[in-house]
């Protein structure tokens, strides 16, 4: 990979963009990566830059790929992000510093499963960028697995299919989720992966195309006379979604016949029905096949009209039609927004908070997928999420200080702060907390008694409970226990 493949594959979208700023972070995170290799023998600095090219991919904007490029210089290099503040301002540091950030998380087994998902759900509302940011960094690594254990491969496949896959799933960008499926269903199961893949790639293929050709040939004629204007792709089905089918229904390969399909895309909504209606005048359609998720959306947004039709040769042939608009959508979920947001739009088009929306996502999914039904909502609303220098995560309410914070993680540490670090800069220990803050609690080991004057600015009933307990009493709470006597 390199920069100018970067920069072309970025100007394809953003044209209008200055990219002297990806010149520059290339150049940095190269010089700070020399000497670096990857576990693959590959010099480091291909994993940042493969990175980039995948967020450029997904029409990322230009802060992004810049912190793709610079992701991981923090974390594995001398530079670190006040450096990174000072060359490239405050965006790009922030996505950056989000990823480090994540980066602390530690995988601790299936069991600590949903606690991962409520950390990624907590980076997400700060911004979104950083979770694509995530998701290109984990594909580039799946990629370059080849040069490990087979365990650890496994644990990684594991992680990213209970992790990111969903969340990948939730925020609607199936290019990135099938990706990521494919790959690990490689790890996971490679006997039946391999097997797969030889019947679709080799046994299947000229067969296919010779089927397709022969649709488009009765078809192109009847949507031409018709005056519409259309393009028609051919959609394959990618190999862990058929396997998941198979398993699902008990079917062998050749037995599941969405495998394949045709898309057609066409300016309108209009459109959409006109052409449906073309298909299901010159072929009859599957009974129970039809979908309108153009009427009535999937949860994640994707919008299409769906049917399966009985085909020449009388062998079954799915279409999907919809707009170039739904298209965009379909393949790069929210992050195609990045793109629509700086051009023309049509008037009717709403455009959308993005943090709204992915809360709205997030009740659907949430109320709906039986995997995650039992994180409520209610857990993200009204509270913080703050991470101690170790990785772990603490829920604290909504106005929390460092001193709620101490008292989170451990008595002692509460007993004894005398100050807080907050995203490695000097804080107090009365400051209000911000979700996803860093925070790192400076102790007094000869400290003997917390402070009581925290009681007038904690949160937690845990922490007020203690300080309580082990304060030790002010000369003029003893005049106050004997007050209530005096004025008897
Ligand atoms: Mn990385």
């Amino acid at each position: 990979m390199t920069i100018e493949r970067i920069i072309k594959k970025f100007q394809e979208n953003h044209p209008h963009d200055d990219v002297a700023v990806l010149v520059k972070a290339f150049k940095f995170a190269e010089t700070a990566h020399q000497g670096q290799m990857r576990k693959n023998g590959e010099p480091y600095i291909q994993h940042p830059l493969h990175t980039a090219y995948m967020l450029a991919e997904i029409k990322a904007d230009l802060a992004t790929v810049a912190a793709g490029l610079l992701h991981d210089v923090p974390e594995d290099t001398d530079h670190d992000l006040e450096e990174i503040q000072h060359r490239f301002g405050t965006e790009i540091t922030t996505l950056v510093a989000g990823i480090t950030k994540l980066g602390k998380i530690k995988y601790r087994g299936i069991e600590r499963y949903r606690e991962n998902l409520k950390k990624m759900f907590l980076a997400m509302t700060s911004d979104l960028r950083v979770i694509f940011i995530k998701f290109c960094d984990r594909l580039n690594n799946l990629r370059t697995l080849e040069g490990l254990p087979a365990e650890k491969r496994k644990r990684i496949a594991q992680e990213t299919m209970e992790i990111y896959v969903p969340i990948a799933g939730l925020l609607g960008v199936s290019r990135l989720k099938w990706q990521m499926e494919d790959i690990c269903f490689k790890f996971l199961y490679p006997d039946q992966f391999h097997e797969l893949e030889y019947q679709y790639e080799v046994e299947k293929k000229v067969e296919r195309n010779r089927f397709f050709q022969k649709i488009k040939s009765i078809l192109i004629p009847k949507l031409d006379e018709a005056g519409l204007q259309y393009k028609i792709e051919i959609r394959f089905k990618h190999l862990y979604s058929i396997w998941r089918k198979m398993q699902e229904k008990g079917k062998r390969f050749d037995e599941i016949y969405d495998v394949f399909a045709l898309r057609v895309i066409v300016p309108t909504i209009d459109d959409c029905y006109k052409t449906l209606g073309i298909i299901h005048t010159i072929w009859k359609p599957k009974p129970n096949r039809f979908k309108d998720y153009i009427a009535v959306p999937k949860p994640n947004g994707y919008q299409s009209l769906h049917t399966t039709i009985f085909g020449p040769e009388s062998k079954a042939a799915e279409f999907q039609i919809r707009t170039s608009e739904m298209h965009e959508e379909s393949i790069y979920g929210l992050a195609a927004h990045w793109y629509y947001k700086n051009q023309h739009r049509p008037a009717d088009y709403r455009t959308p908070g993005w943090v709204k929306e992915i809360i709205e996502i997030q009740k659907e999914i949430l109320s709906t997928d039986e995997l995650i039904k039992n994180i409520k909502l209610d857990i993200f609303r009204d509270r913080i999420f703050v991470f101690s220098p170790q990785g772990d995560v603490f829920e604290l309410p909504e106005g929390a200080t460092p001193v709620d914070f101490a008292y989170a993680v451990h008595t002692n540490i509460g007993n004894k702060a005398s100050g807080a670090i907050i995203n490695d800069k000097l804080g107090k220990l009365d400051q209000e907390l911000k979700n996803g803050d860093l925070v790192e609690i400076i102790t007094e080991k000869n400290r003997p008694h917390p402070n009581r004057d925290w009681l007038k600015f904690v949160k937690t009933k845990h922490a007020r409970d203690r300080i309580k307990q082990h304060a030790r009493r002010s000369p003029l709470d003893n005049i106050k226990r004997f007050l209530p006597r005096i004025n008897k």
